[in-house]
């Protein structure tokens, strides 16, 4: 039986499992991460490691970080350089390797960054440095700041070839022996130049090593590069036409060069495999669905915790344990919560100077301030607003997110929620934190008693911010996009904004309307359910908690998401 079950364990992939993303979510210091694509990164490297699972992630360093952001009164953001101490964080490599781009040879280094499981394995993520003495000025910025503003292409190109044919020739330097290499995002996908050069231009043998996540589910967003640019760059690595081949016609494609050359493809979400394989028809069948998980034992506020640790057994390795908060006391999870609220406030306090009440439905929302997004669909009508708040019971809002810097439409919603701050200043308190950053993250989705998401559909490829906030019987309410389509029961475990995606697909919508729609429905479920549950109805409003943890928790997990790519992409059998 023992040595069965070994051998099923060992047989599960061959070779090590090479996760190669962009950006990774590491820890709070570490300001490697951009968003939700690098928070995955994090927490699929973390499943790992507490599976056992024989795996490497691989990424740029990033070491100048993505920028800290302070805000002025009038919530017009700055940003500031925000390096991170490396050397404090990570160990450095030995090995060294390079690679052609233009005229020059470029210089990789290496650190190694371990990601350790409370369960004792440790996975590695090794850190790609080109900041050394024998590159050019030019070289030397590659690997430090990840989509870093004002770049142009021919820089994130070079970054994108560092990352990829850098990446596997320093595996190879130090001694992996890689059976898969998982592409997280389009960003990853020059490696299959390497592997395509090594296997003599044999796609099949590089289509059986590689698996690719697709994350975009808006198709002018997928990254493409001219060839030109990459024949100047790359040009002598593998032919062009042999790319094209590959790829797509007019431009490289990184989509389609990852979708052609992967044995396995997924998208994130069962909603985002429809929307994917309608954008790309010719891979529609092979487009499978993994959903995202988060990691739970990272995103679990400690009084939550301690109330698992009480009633159910190990829930930290087996998360699908979170089911059995159906017999967890209901008014113990809300004390519990009320702990997690209160640290919230006492956070609140602490960075800002507001004081939040402890007694009021505080809704948070935590986004990228990008359009699609919708930060300001609550106030799409203020004075509908100021009626459900007057009627329903009172609201206190706390928003967190920060614009591209450079983007003006991004920088100008920061400014536009605070606006509406200053006008409803008497009835609604609304609280723009700076710097969101996963400490934050982990605060606001343990503390708030609503978790709001409303973008436009079908932008959220699936978004992870609302499985956090389910750990922690916080219920989302949110449009039905993303992975709120399979994990959302109306009143049961949160609350949907909107038309579900395939009745607002077929009424195809303008942006403005669909603004309307959903806002109009965003006040109609606040005043008629969340607001008053919230107030009279602490059995149900409990409830709700309860089972937001049994019946999201317990699902949407980073267990869950890895044994998925264990059993569909990782084993070829
Ligand atoms: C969880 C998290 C995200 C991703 O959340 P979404 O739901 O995809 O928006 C982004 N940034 C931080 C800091 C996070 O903690």
């Amino acid at each position: 039986m023992t040595t069965d079950h070994a051998r099923a364990a060992d047989s599960a992939h061959e070779g090590t499992i090479a996760y190669v993303s962009m950006e990774f979510g590491l820890e709070n210091g570490m300001n490697t991460y951009n968003g939700g694509l690098g928070i995955l990164a994090g927490d699929v490297v973390r499943g790992f490691a507490d599976l056992g699972v024989d795996a490497v992630g691989v990424t740029l360093l990033n070491d100048e970080g993505l920028g800290e952001q302070f805000l002025d009164d009038d919530g017009t953001q700055h940003t500031e350089p925000a390096p991170w101490p490396v050397a404090e964080f990570c160990d450095p490599l030995d090995a060294t390797t390079s690679v052609d781009i233009g005229p020059e040879t470029v210089e990789v280094g290496a650190w190694r960054y371990d990601v350790t499981s409370e369960f004792g394995d440790t996975v590695p993520v090794i850190m790609l440095d080109t900041d050394r003495e024998e590159n050019s000025e030019w070289a030397r910025d590659l690997t430090k700041r990840v989509y870093a503003p004002g770049r142009d292409k021919r820089f994130q190109l070079a970054a994108e070839l560092v990352l990829g044919i850098g990446g596997v020739r320093m595996l190879d330097e130090l001694g992996y022996d890689v059976g898969t290499y998982h592409m997280n995002e389009g960003h990853a996908s020059f490696l299959t130049l390497e592997l395509l050069d090594r296997a003599d231009l044999d796609a099949e043998a590089v289509r059986e090593q590689c698996v690719f996540t697709t994350h975009t589910p808006v198709a002018a967003a997928h990254e493409e590069f001219h060839y030109d640019l990459l024949g100047e760059l790359a040009g002598d690595l593998v032919p062009l036409d042999t790319v094209r081949e590959h790829s797509a016609e007019g431009m490289v494609h990184t989509t389609r060069l990852a979708l052609n050359l992967s044995r396995y493809v997924n998208g994130v979400a069962k909603r985002h495999q429809e929307v994917s394989r309608e954008m790309f028809p010719d891979h529609a069948e092979a487009i499978d669905a993994v959903t995202n998980g988060a990691h739970v034992p990272t995103w679990v506020g400690d009084h939550v915790a301690s109330l698992f640790d009480e009633h159910l057994r190990n829930w930290r390795r087996f998360p699908t344990k979170l089911q059995h908060a159906t017999l967890i006391d209901r008014e113990d999870i809300w004390t519990a919560h009320r702990e997690e609220k209160a640290e919230l406030i006492e956070y609140v306090a602490d960075r800002q100077s507001v004081d939040l009440d402890p007694d009021v439905l505080t809704l948070g929302f935590a986004r990228r301030a990008v359009p699609y997004k919708r930060a300001p669909l609550l106030f799409e009508d203020v004075d509908r607003l100021r009626e459900v708040v007057a009627r329903a019971g009172d609201l206190q809002v706390v928003y967190a997110g920060k614009a591209f810097p450079g983007d003006d439409l991004g920088g100008e919603i920061i400014r536009e929620i605070h606006r509406y701050a200053d006008e409803l200043d008497e009835e609604i308190p609304i609280t723009y934190l700076e710097d969101y950053d996963m400490e934050m993250g982990a605060k606001l989705t343990a503390g708030v008693d609503v978790w709001l998401n409303n973008p436009r559909r079908p932008r959220e490829a699936s978004g992870t911010s609302g499985m956090k906030a389910a750990f922690n019987g916080v219920p989302q309410f949110s449009t039905v996009d993303g992975w709120w389509v399979e994990g959302h029961i109306e009143g049961e475990t949160g609350w949907a904004i909107g038309p579900d995606p395939h009745t607002a697909r077929e009424q195809r919508m303008t942006d403005a309307r669909e603004d309307l729609v959903d806002a109009t429905a965003l006040y109609d479920t606040l005043e008629a359910d969340i607001l008053p549950t919230y107030y009279d109805d602490h059995e149900r409003w409990t409830a709700i908690m309860q089972n937001a943890i049994a019946f999201n928790g317990s699902r949407y997990h980073a267990r869950r998401m890895i044994e998925e790519y264990l059993a569909d992409a990782y084993d070829p059998a």
